[in-house]
């Protein structure tokens, strides 16, 4: 009784009859089921917002509307800091509370000329018509200044909320939708680097963004490059030069990536760009499985094999899916794990002490090698090489490149040396460019060299096909 319902009317005449049959159907539920799916296309469940979808076709207007030079507009891009302390000091239920509380504040304080949404996880946008630099900054500083001034409360415990902006001016320089709003999460990227609980205007000039944008469009293509199979392993002989040098094959595996032009793209930017994104677990998973996967299919090359390295990033270190692939990997695989070395920068591994040594000692029981890379150049305790089951430590570059020419790092690269082998384990030292480099390393009794000197990297294939045990003597200008 009293409630309205959708009906479907279906008239039609009687044949033959001056009588119309009048068929009405309840659609009440799909009517209702149109509309709740009407509802979730344009709002956010959580906090009744509107949604990143309904926003960017705002956007869409906006960008229209600035065609003619006469208006502009702005884009906020608002990401709360250090959101994930939230649910991980208080859980997700609170976490979803304080959206909701940051939902109302921004809610209250948006003039009607604006659109606000939650675009996703602890991101908000707001678009700002027809504003000047002007409102856009006080505007800015409103927002600022209502989170710093107000608390989330959560079963009687405050929280101060922060959040960084990222603004991108919406006028005629406004390419496409999906340029701004990188843009503005570039700016809002900014905002956080240089210290959070601030806003950052994006500008085209600044070289910060270009570097940002370069790499952005570096995530794309290593996402690109992972999806269609171009992602090329390379190595790097390590030459045996203790006084009984083994006959085989020694090789650091390193990753090369192709893009759609079949170019090789460059490590150096494409590794910052990978770390920074929180891609390097991709990298990885990909060169451990394509590295033993070669192996497999060429058992020849696995009787000339010494050892292999292979490079784990600090990131996979820690991401618990990544372990047990590797962990699989490592189980089912039919090469040998005892020549299979697992390199860890020393940042990484002092970066997380337990993790490390846990893994490290798992690793181990499979039957892997592990070496510590980069020594020298992080923390560098030595209390940490005794701590961690090592087998091997790289000597970082930095000292060993010009070791023939500065006292200093000659000295250091000894240190290390004799430390590491105090406690039983093996050296190799990377960046021997010239013979000079590999008679001192050879005089210090360094158990193994890498770099140009022997070799530059090449592709793991040619690398394996081409082998032929070299002693130590023939890279030295004596022995020619
Ligand atoms: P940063 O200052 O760098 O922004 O650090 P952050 O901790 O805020 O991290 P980030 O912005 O990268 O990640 C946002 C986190 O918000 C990730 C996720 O744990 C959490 N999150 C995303 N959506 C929701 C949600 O709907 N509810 C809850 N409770 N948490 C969410
Ligand atoms: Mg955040």
């Amino acid at each position: 009784m009293g409630q309205s319902v959708w009906i479907r009317e279906n008239i039609r005449q009687i044949p033959e009859t001056r009588q119309l049959l009048i068929v009405g159907e309840d659609i009440t539920e799909t009517h209702l089921l149109a509309e709740q799916l009407e509802y979730q296309a344009h709002y956010d469940g959580l906090t009744g917002l509107y949604n990143r979808y309904h926003f960017e076709q705002q956007l869409v207007t906006a960008l229209k509307e600035v065609k003619g030079n006469i208006r502009v507009h702005a884009l906020f891009y608002l990401d709360l800091d250090q959101f994930k302390l939230i649910n991980d000091t208080v859980g997700h239920e609170a976490g979803d509370a304080a959206i909701v509380y940051v939902a109302e504040l921004l809610a209250q304080l948006i003039p009607q000329k604006a659109t606000l949404a939650r675009t996703g996880g602890d991101e908000f946008a707001i678009l700002l018509r027809d504003c000047d630099e002007e409102e856009v900054r006080q505007f800015a500083q409103s927002i600022l200044d209502a989170f710093n001034q107000s608390q989330f409360m959560w079963r009687g415990i405050h929280f101060n909320l922060n959040c960084s902006i990222g603004i991108r001016k919406i006028d005629y320089t406004a390419k496409s939708v999906q340029r701004v709003n990188a843009q503005a999460d570039t700016a809002c990227h900014l905002a956080k680097e240089e210290g959070r609980n601030r806003a950052h205007f994006y500008n085209g000039d600044d070289k910060s963004f270009r570097h940002r944008e370069l790499e952005m469009a570096c995530v794309n293509q290593v996402h690109d490059a992972l999806a269609n199979d171009r992602v090329e392993l390379y190595a790097q002989p390590i030459l045996d030069i203790s006084s009984s040098p083994s006959d085989k094959l020694h090789f650091e595996i390193l990753v090369r990536l192709r893009d759609k032009n079949d170019k090789l793209m460059s490590p150096g930017i494409f590794m910052p760009a990978i770390e920074r994104y929180n891609l390097a677990h991709l990298i990885d998973r990909q060169v451990f499985k394509q590295t033993l996967a070669w192996f497999e299919d060429h058992p020849d090359a696995i009787d000339k094999l010494g050892r292999c390295s292979i490079n784990l990033s600090g990131q996979s270190m820690g991401d618990k899916d990544f372990i047990a692939f590797l962990i699989d990997l490592l189980q089912n695989t039919t090469v040998p794990t005892e020549k299979i070395c697992i390199e860890i920068t020393e940042t990484a591994a002092v970066g997380n002490m337990l993790q490390a040594s846990q893994l490290f000692t798992r690793l181990k029981q499979l039957g892997c090698k592990i070496a510590l890379d980069d020594f020298g150049s992080g923390l560098s305790s030595f209390a940490y090489l005794k701590t961690l089951p090592l087998d091997i430590v790289k000597i970082d570059g930095c000292f060993v490149r010009d070791m023939h020419q500065d006292e200093v790092d000659y000295i250091l690269v000894k240190s290390i040396h004799n430390l590491v082998k105090q406690l039983g384990k093996q050296t190799v030292a990377e960046f021997v460019e010239n013979d000079e480099i590999l008679s001192c390393l050879i005089d210090l009794g360094v158990d193994y060299a890498q770099g140009y000197l022997i070799s530059a990297p090449k592709p793991l294939a040619q690398l394996v096909e081409e082998f032929i045990p070299q002693p130590a003597s023939s890279y030295l200008p004596d022995n020619g």
